[in-house]
């Protein structure tokens, strides 16, 4: 990662997270520690309160342990890691995974279903091309976007449960887990935390954070969400999360258009809809998936796909006009004050 881009994101953790007050506040003699880590090609922060500062940092640094460990299996960057080996593979023969591996990749599945791919775990073909095409600043060919989208579609990716397997119909298939592992990064993370008994404390994965319970003194976590206006929002959150997908900070800009480094996977390139989605969930997994699946889908589908599924609300800033509009669904918990 450069300085610059590390820089900045360091600068959006500690903006998520509120940093800036004193370290040791609040709350008796309840201490407030912080750590900042690379992680995932961004910057992870956890803010824990503990009595006993080296226990807090033990089980700190136990959560980064878990996170690295998730990243060197689902990173599409690694090659020779259990990801790269089972793409390599799965077209010749059903093959065992971990069960980290079985478990987000079963997630992301489901939401593929659930979302009619609009989230599409299948889609690395296609996200790689966008990724060299982004670096290069210019369009793929036709013919490019039309080979890479043959060797994509969940429909073509089959699980077994029982035998805890995963199989491709077709060889050359990718996965891509950049839209959701950040935050079963942060999910794995408070599980630790959690174990630990470090249950005031909160997650951030870059634009993913998640929430144990609240600082000392408070009611809940307070998020400012990155959301490319001048007033910033912030949402609310006590044992959630919250994710942010949108073209803020990964973008490319051809000939005046802005393209977004998610991918529509109807036409194979960036989305130019610009727009900014937040989803506040449970899990951290959901948040992920679910705001770059909201990030590719028409405001009716999404409204839709909430009415079956009331555990997430979400929030929707188009910024296509000259002014942002706004539109949040019910529940949506944002901060009043
Ligand atoms: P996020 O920042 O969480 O919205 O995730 C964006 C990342 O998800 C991209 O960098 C790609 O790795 C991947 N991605 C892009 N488009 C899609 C899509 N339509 N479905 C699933 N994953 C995608
Ligand atoms: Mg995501």
């Amino acid at each position: 990662m450069s300085r610059k881009t590390s820089r900045r994101h360091l600068l959006a953790a500690s903006l998520a997270l509120g940093f800036g007050m004193p370290s040791i506040l609040r709350g008796g003699q309840l201490r407030q520690i912080d750590h900042t880590e690379p992680c995932m090609g961004t910057l992870f922060t956890i803010r824990a309160y503990h009595h006993d500062e080296e226990a807090g940092y033990r089980a700190i640094a136990a959560s980064f342990a878990r996170m690295h460990a998730l990243d060197q299996i689902l990173s599409d960057y690694r090659p020779g890691n259990e990801l790269d080996l089972l793409c390599q593979r799965a077209h010749i023969e059903p093959i065992r995974v971990s069960d980290d591996l079985y478990r987000v990749l079963q997630f992301a599945l489901n939401v593929s279903r659930q979302t009619d791919g609009a989230f599409d775990v299948t889609l690395g073909p296609v996200v790689r091309m966008w990724r060299t095409a982004r670096k290069a600043q210019r369009l793929p060919s036709l013919e490019e976007r039309h080979a890479a989208r043959a060797l994509t579609g969940w429909q073509d990716l089959a699980m077994n449960v029982r035998r805890r397997t995963v199989h491709f119909a077709k060889a050359g298939m990718q996965i891509d887990f950049g839209g959701i592992a950040k935050g079963y990064a942060a999910d794995a993370a408070r599980e630790v935390l959690r174990k630990y008994g470090i249950l005031r404390s909160s997650v951030a994965a870059g634009g993913d954070v998640g929430a144990l319970h609240p600082p000392p003194g408070e009611t809940s976590w307070r998020v400012a969400l990155e959301d490319g206006q001048n007033e910033t929002a912030t949402v609310l959150l006590r044992q959630s999360s919250v994710s942010t997908s949108g073209d803020l900070n990964q973008f490319v800009e051809l000939d005046g258009v802005r393209y977004s480094h998610i991918v529509d996977p109807s036409t194979g390139i960036g989305l130019t809809s610009r727009r900014v989605v937040s989803v506040v969930a449970p899990t951290g997994m959901q948040c992920d998936a679910l705001s770059t699946a909201f990030s590719v889908m028409e405001l009716p589908r999404v409204k839709a796909f909430l009415k079956k599924n009331p555990a997430a609300t979400t929030r929707v800033v188009s910024l296509a006009k000259a002014s942002p509009v706004v539109w949040q669904s019910q529940g949506f918990p944002l901060a009043r004050d």
